[in-house]
């Protein structure tokens, strides 16, 4: 193999804003300032969506029942989601780190976006602009990993959180995160958690020691080798951002498996709105919608149905969305739920073809 043939060292980072709902409430009421805060919808089923770093310390976590947060920390101050209020900010902070970066982000949620700085002259330091500046102008703080790859960024930006800044080669990583249970490689579950537990498989250096034609007789060949791989930080994804992008989906993998349909129906509101707001935010709209849903064995299925016009309006994606998931009727509990718009109009002159009246998507696992 020539020289020439060696892929360039990647750069990449990934930001993720800090308790970020629960910040933006502590924004719009100052008093609230080191009070433990629990964003939480109303009603027997609600569940935690952010918990402030003080309600952390009582064990209140994200996905968690809003009950169990109630008796965790009785005295948080629980307020109801204000999305409008999230977007309005999400918006506030990528404006500010698009300005400072000046290039194309793949938006993961409305908090959390990757950017592929390999060409960039001192990346590291444009990151710490990047951090001080949203911090300053927005009130914001952003947590920020960098690495050679998203794997690695993600994990390193989740190392020491609030207010974290690491930057991680991938032998590094390999080595700082030894000790650490399975379900800190991005893409382990905790349904892949348990089987390997099954195995005597409890954390990375486990994983990594593992033999991989034990994982691939377990797990199947490929995802016995994606195994293998994920736990010596093995990542080429590339950085999906929109001049790229075919499509954008947002989903959520579950800490506890859901069966309740009216709980399902309310997340896949929140993941359209989250397509839907990346999708305005770069001016691309499509025309299939897709849903993809994961049960608690692993088992993947996707839906999708292809409408007569080009879209990013969350009324529509939603109501799509919600009638793909209520027609498919999920008969067992489901770990993982996504939403994708796919099928952007075709950039310059092009050949327009005709929509599919039904089509398939294949949703990242
Ligand atoms: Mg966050």
């Amino acid at each position: 193999m020539s020289d020439a043939a060696t892929p360039a060292r990647r750069v990449i980072a990934h930001m993720d804003c800090d308790s970020f709902y629960a910040s933006v409430e502590l924004l719009r009421r100052p008093e609230l300032a080191g009070l433990p805060v629990v964003v939480a919808g109303t009603g027997p089923r609600a569940v935690v969506t952010t918990a402030s770093y003080e309600a952390r310390r009582f064990g209140v976590g994200s996905a968690m029942p809003a009950s169990r947060a109630r008796r965790l920390c009785p005295q948080a101050v629980f307020i109801k989601p204000d999305f409008t209020a999230y977007r309005e900010m999400s918006k506030a902070v990528w404006r500010v780190v698009g300005e400072v970066l000046d290039r194309d982000m793949q938006h993961v949620s409305l908090d959390e976006a990757y950017v592929d700085l390999t060409d960039l002259p001192k990346p590291v330091g444009r990151m710490r602009e990047v951090v001080e500046r949203v911090r300053t102008e927005v009130g914001i703080t952003v947590s920020v990993g960098i690495g050679p790859s998203r794997l690695v960024a993600k994990t390193a930006s989740d190392w020491r959180k609030p207010a974290c800044f690491a930057i991680l080669s991938r032998e590094q990583a390999c080595e700082a995160f030894q000790g650490s249970p399975v379900r800190l490689l991005q893409g382990i579950g905790p349904r892949t958690e348990e089987r390997l537990l099954a195995l005597g498989i409890a954390t990375v250096a486990h994983l990594q020691a593992a033999a991989e034609p034990a994982l691939i007789e377990r797990f199947g060949d490929r995802m016995g080798r994606w195994l293998k791989a994920r736990s010596f930080f093995h990542d080429d994804s590339p950085v999906e951002t929109s001049r790229i992008l075919k499509s954008r989906s947002s989903e959520t993998t579950f800490d506890q498996d859901v069966t309740d349909l009216a709980e399902l129906e309310a997340v896949v509101r929140r993941l359209a709105s989250e397509v839907c707001l990346g999708l305005q935010g770069k001016g691309k709209r499509g025309r299939t919608i897709g849903i993809k849903l994961r049960y608690a064995d692993w088992a993947n299925i996707t839906r999708a149905r292809t409408i007569g016009e080009l879209t990013n309006d969350t009324a529509v994606v939603t109501e799509v969305a919600l009638a793909l998931l209520r027609e498919h009727a999920p008969d067992r509990p489901v770990r993982l739920l996504g939403v994708r718009v796919a099928s952007f109009e075709e950039p310059g002159p092009s050949v327009r073809r005709p929509a599919a009246p039904l089509a398939q998507l294949s949703l990242p696992v």
